[in-house]
């Protein structure tokens, strides 16, 4: 079982920076950060959870963390993190991350959908991951496999 891939891991690890930065840079700490990609989203992040992840695995054959670190790999790319070099590479810009406008939650979701309509580099990564979601959930069903998937993450 330590050695299997847990499926739900990798998922929660797909997620991971947004479920971490949003609701520290946007919620939390909203006067300090107002930005939803913060730390999570750094490079930096990303070395210290795969190398923490690889200490895991040599010492207790545990997989899971480097699953986690691999999902948030994905979400680095999805996001195209490239494009912002200041959060990827933080902190050798400086320690501040950007500032956005703040806006209220209500606000922040209506321009969230406003750019999976009309913004390419919004909705293409969502409609790929989308596809892929849809696509995997579908199998599960077809296979009669999704209880068993959600008991223990197993395909
Ligand atoms: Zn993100």
């Amino acid at each position: 079982m330590s050695n299997r891939i847990d499926i739900r891991i990798l998922l929660i690890g797909s997620l991971l920076p947004d479920i971490i930065d949003k609701p520290v840079g946007h919620i939390f700490f909203r006067d300090t950060f107002s930005n939803g990609r913060i730390f999570c989203h750094t490079l930096l992040f990303l070395i210290i959870i795969t190398l923490a992840g690889f200490y895991l695995y040599r010492s207790r054959h545990k997989t899971w963390l480097l699953v986690l670190s691999f999902g948030t790999f994905t979400h680095l790319i999805f996001d195209q993190m490239w494009r912002t070099p200041r959060i990827l590479l933080w902190p050798l810009y400086g320690f501040a991350f950007e500032k956005f406008e703040k806006i209220d939650l209500i606000h922040w979701t209506g321009n969230i959908f406003y750019a999976l309509y009309t913004d390419p580099v919004v909705y293409v990564p969502e409609l790929i991951g989308g596809v892929i979601l849809v696509w995997f959930v579908s199998v599960l069903v077809r296979r009669r496999k999704l209880y068993s998937f959600i008991r223990n993450g197993r395909v």
